[in-house]
């Protein structure tokens, strides 16, 4: 597989629509930043990285923490996990609060934003150091030392993130959150504020691609049948209420986030992350999308 031209022929194709997307502005701190970057990377589980446009270039992780945090999660509760977040696409915005309401505090899934404060939560119950735990795993899976917090970022959600407050105290209300909801949403804040470039992302998700083992090292991250779940769960509930479209177009499981990145994993073979922070309509990266669109089209390789 000629992976370089393959992705120097969807950087060409793609880059003029990177305008056509909405960076986020409800956090104040991403509405600064360029809408005509591109960046796209792939693994493979042999061990081979490839990459075009701006793929070294960190951004805002946003919601593909919630990959990481799900992860630890899993690690430390396992099926316990699941009295309390559920394995259901929402069908609703990340942020819903109706839903929440209606289903008595237990949020749909680990990946809309009331999901991934119960997971964070749950985090924190087994580990003081949630905030920091999450960010030195990744740091381990991607053996970079310096990947950090954007405090900046983290600050200006801290600032305006009134619905995820709302959230907090709403899980906290059903008797769904253990801790105090100003310490899950620092954490929570701080999680998505990670600033990761689309090679380091890859890295950091190649066990999701290799049966729950880091391939470089030998490490087991989870089992292989932990390892599936989070696939599977990526693919029915990882790109917000646009879950569908995303598996018809693409064909593969991921995570989207509000900073235009997208992860995604292809078992046995790869995983791939591509970044243009301009969104479509149900927040995932527009010319993102369409890169992996034709990324999964030109190489004939999708789980389908
Ligand atoms: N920090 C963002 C929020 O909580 C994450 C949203 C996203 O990327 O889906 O609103």
């Amino acid at each position: 597989m000629d992976y370089p031209a393959i992705l120097e022929d969807i950087f060409r194709e793609v880059r003029p629509c990177c305008a056509r997307g909405r960076v986020a502005t409800y956090i104040p701190e991403l509405a600064a930043v360029p809408p005509d970057r591109f960046g796209m990377a792939v693994h493979t589980v042999d061990g081979a990285v490839y990459g075009v446009g701006e793929c070294a270039e960190r951004f805002s992780v946003q919601s593909i923490s919630k990959v990481f945090t799900l992860t630890l999660a899993m690690q430390l509760a396992d099926e316990a996990l699941w009295q309390r977040v559920g394995r259901e696409p929402s069908g609703n915005p990340f942020n819903s609060l109706v839903q929440l309401e209606v289903e008595n505090g237990k949020p749909r899934n680990p990946f809309i934003n009331a999901g991934a404060l119960v997971v964070t939560d749950v985090i924190l119950a087994r580990l003081a150091d949630a905030k920091h735990t999450v960010r030195d795993f990744v740091r381990r899976l991607c053996g970079v030392d310096d990947i950090d917090f954007d405090l900046a970022v983290a600050h200006s959600e801290q600032r305006t993130g009134h619905r995820n407050k709302a959230m907090a105290h709403f899980l906290k209300s059903f008797g769904n959150l253990d801790g105090a909801p100003e310490v899950v949403l620092d954490a929570y804040f701080h999680h998505c504020s990670l600033a990761m470039s689309c090679r380091e992302l890859c890295t950091a998700a190649l066990f999701l691609a290799n049966g729950g083992v880091v391939p470089a090292s030998g490490d087991r991250v989870l089992s292989a049948s932990q390892a599936k779940y989070v696939n599977s769960l990526l693919l029915t509930c990882g790109t917000y209420d646009a879950v569908g479209d995303f598996a018809y177009r693409v064909g593969l499981p991921g995570k989207s986030g509000v900073g235009g990145g997208i992860l995604a994993v292809m078992p046995k073979r790869f995983s791939v992350c591509v970044w243009s922070p301009g969104l479509d309509e149900h927040g995932n990266s527009l010319a993102g999308t369409l890169a992996l669109e034709l990324f999964t089209t030109k190489t004939g390789i999708s789980i389908f």
